[in-house]
């Protein structure tokens, strides 16, 4: 048989496994194992050393051991049910070999009397004496039961033995693949290959050395080849060589002057990188990340300024109509008169849109807001220099490489996102583009004053927020989210709505999943428009907007979100002038973790301390963002315990970009390790 052994051979079909039928292979479909590959990450969870261990006299007893016998004695009862004996001795003692359901035939053929006998199985003592009852392993070739027996976590109707099978195989199939890694990085992991870094990770005695050589190099592989694949979108599109920006300062700083604020350190910090990507040859594909309230907005129009003053167009896409519509009012007061700005929504007639689509052709509109409409196919930009993606965490790699390719060579691209995840995590998704970070918050930002508040004392809830109301304030009441149920979550909602409806007549509405878009889109802008105080949802408000009335957040149920959802919350208050408040509800005493989660969100308001936080309490796959990021999981790496890998490998990516080296000696682990299947789409 020749197989090839090149790293091609670990992409083989799972057919090409002794052992692994039609029926197998559809069981490890449904767990995600496609190739052989896939298989080698499937590892023991635990293993029964099944090598000789031991004489009669020294046997453990609850332990499973292997010992070479030899069968003395038939005992075959004549009543029904009572089970089939065989006594066995060594030169130390004797054992009882016990058989239920079992035919004489077989048990005298496979112990016959006499003959040595290598058996394996759970020891027990009994009546003074040991026995095995059921051996597993019956052999007299004692050389097929020395061996370590992995156990794995099951999948549904494969055993263990099957596993242990087919993972040997591909484990001793192993090809040798060329070092992909410099001398440098090799010396960080011992100089350890790939080949034995696998063999070491599936040797039993190495279950969860997470410390050791193999598997942090093998880490670092799966860490590396995500950060190939970004680096590689990057320069794809870096490649792209387009006409930069003349950036006219002057104008810009007039309207600086205009603000009725100064601008804060990072916020003058990130405008003046996307600037300088602006008036660059090469195409901008940039993140600004800043949490809720810090302020991306004015940064983010003071750049479509001056693409706009530079004689581009510009698109700012929002996630929904009422964020598209805070944009496009707060360009018209800040913008001077001779900049025509557009907004177009879904309740445009359609007579306006053709009107709206025409100018954009002929460029007598500088810029457009709205949400993906903007982006459809009939929508042709005359000179389309920079798109504005606002709150697209939900974006993920292919999507963000699509729109990059959309706007044509002179279009730059800016995507904004008000979700702080920690940094490892960032690199892993965003790696194809450049960060901007906004970690300040401006000056004036009162602290929102956080409280936690047993259910029973929703009393005192109401009484407080009858004050503000008083006040003339608003309220967010988040209902509890229960996960198991969209049906509860929307019934539970309702009541609480019926329940607040009481307390404050005329003065409440309620959001949730079944609420249409357009009468989500009305309801937001009551609640902007101040006409009723109280608004009670499930999450799905939608980030983003601002409502400098509302100052109180009361949040349901508050132990069922993460740390950084709760803190994603809160933002939603705490953006005006007022003292603003978020009273965390939760159903019964508290236990002291979730007390201390708590304590972290009294702590502080900087997202991104909260994050890491959260990833440290959650795990990183819960963090915001990284189920839509079109990532898949890491199987060995993570973001909490392997930063240092991460930061190593990003340092190597940066060399390795910036010495322009040929990568194509990196084919097999991209092609092995491509975690967003983009691969392909790129080459
Ligand atoms: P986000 O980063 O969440 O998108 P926004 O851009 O919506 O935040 O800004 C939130 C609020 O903060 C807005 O009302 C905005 O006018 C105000 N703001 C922005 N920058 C400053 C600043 N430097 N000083 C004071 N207020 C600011
Ligand atoms: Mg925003």
């Amino acid at each position: 048989m020749n197989i090839k052994r090149n790293y091609e051979y670990l992409l083989s079909d799972l057919s090409a496994l002794k052992g692994v039928g039609a029926k197998t292979k559809s069981l490890l479909k449904k767990k995600n194992i496609n190739n052989l590959f896939d298989l080698l990450w499937k590892l023991p969870k635990s293993y029964t050393d099944r090598s000789l261990s031991s004489k009669i006299k020294d046997l453990r007893i609850g332990d499973i051991q292997t010992i070479n016998i030899i069968p003395k004695k038939y005992n075959f009862p004549r009543i029904r049910n009572l089970p089939n004996k065989v006594i066995c001795i060594d030169d130390t003692g004797e054992i009882d070999c016990i058989f239920f359901n079992s035919y004489e035939g077989y048990v005298k053929k496979i112990l016959p009397l006499g003959k040595e006998i290598t058996i394996s199985g759970k020891i027990s003592y009994f009546r003074k004496k040991y026995q095995i009852t059921n051996p597993k392993y019956v052999s007299d070739d004692s050389s097929i039961i020395q061996k370590v027996h992995n156990q794995y976590s099951l999948t549904d109707g494969i055993s263990e033995k099957l596993y242990n099978k087919i993972i040997g195989q591909i484990i001793s199939n192993l090809p040798n693949l060329n070092e992909w890694h410099s001398k440098t990085i090799l010396k960080n992991f011992g100089n350890i290959n790939w080949k034995d870094s696998i063999k070491e990770l599936h040797k039993p005695e190495n279950i969860g050395k997470y410390k050791n050589n193999f598997y942090q190099r093998l880490a670092f592989d799966e860490i590396f080849s995500t950060f190939l694949v970004n680096s590689e979108i990057r320069k794809k599109i870096k490649k792209v060589k387009k006409k930069n920006k003349v950036i006219n300062l002057d104008l810009q700083n007039k309207i600086i002057n205009k603000l009725e604020f100064s601008l804060t350190n990072d916020q003058i910090k990130t405008l003046i990188e996307i600037n300088n990507d602006l008036s660059s040859n090469e195409k901008m594909f940039r993140l600004l990340q800043g949490d809720v309230g810090s302020g991306k907005t004015i940064v983010s129009l003071l750049a479509a300024l001056n693409t706009i003053n530079s004689g581009f167009q510009v698109a700012v896409m929002a996630p929904t109509e009422i964020l598209a519509k805070q944009h496009f009012n707060l360009a018209k007061k800040l913008y001077p008169n001779r900049i025509r700005t557009e907004l177009i929504t879904g309740k445009s007639e359609y007579k306006k849109k053709k009107e709206i689509l025409d100018k954009l052709k002929n460029n007598s509109i500088n810029i457009i807001f709205g949400t993906h409409a903007i982006f459809q196919k009939k929508v042709h930009f005359a000179k389309l220099g920079l798109i504005i993606i606002d709150e697209q965490h939900k974006f993920g790699v292919n999507q963000r490489k699509k729109l990059s390719d959309k706007g044509g060579d002179n279009c730059d691209v800016l995507l904004m996102t008000a979700t702080p995840i920690p940094r490892t995590l960032t690199m892993t998704i965003y790696g194809d583009m450049d960060i901007s970070i906004i970690r300040e918050k401006p000056k004036r930002r009162k602290p929102i004053k956080t409280y936690s508040k047993p259910e029973t004392k929703i009393e005192d809830v109401i009484k407080f927020i009858s004050k503000e109301i008083d006040y003339g304030n608003q309220v967010f009441w988040v209902c509890p989210l229960i996960e198991e149920s969209k049906k509860l979550d929307h019934s539970s909602a309702i009541k609480k709505f019926e329940y607040l409806k009481k307390k404050f007549p005329d003065n409440v509405a309620l959001l949730h999943g079944k609420t249409n878009n357009q009468e989500k889109e009305n309801i937001l802008s009551d609640f902007l428009k101040q006409k009723f105080q109280v608004l009670v949802s499930t999450t799905i408000i939608e980030v983003g907007i601002d409502f400098p009335n509302a100052n109180i957040i009361i949040i349901e149920n508050a132990n069922k979100f993460g740390l950084s959802q709760l803190h994603q919350l809160r933002g939603r208050v705490g953006r005006g002038d007022k003292d603003s408040t978020c009273i965390l509800m939760f159903k019964s005493n508290l236990t002291d973790n979730a007390k201390k989660r708590i304590n972290i969100l009294k702590e502080t308001n900087d997202g991104f301390v909260i994050s890491e936080e959260d990833m440290k309490i959650r795990g990183f796959g819960d963090v915001l963002g990284f189920k839509q990021s079109g990532i898949k999981n890491f199987k060995l790496a993570d973001p909490i315990h392997n930063s240092d890998l991460f930061l190593l490998a990003e340092k190597e990516m940066r060399r390795i970009e910036n010495s322009n080296e040929d990568i194509s000696k990196f084919k097999p682990l991209i092609k092995l390790y491509d975690r967003a299947d983009i691969i392909n789409d790129i080459a």
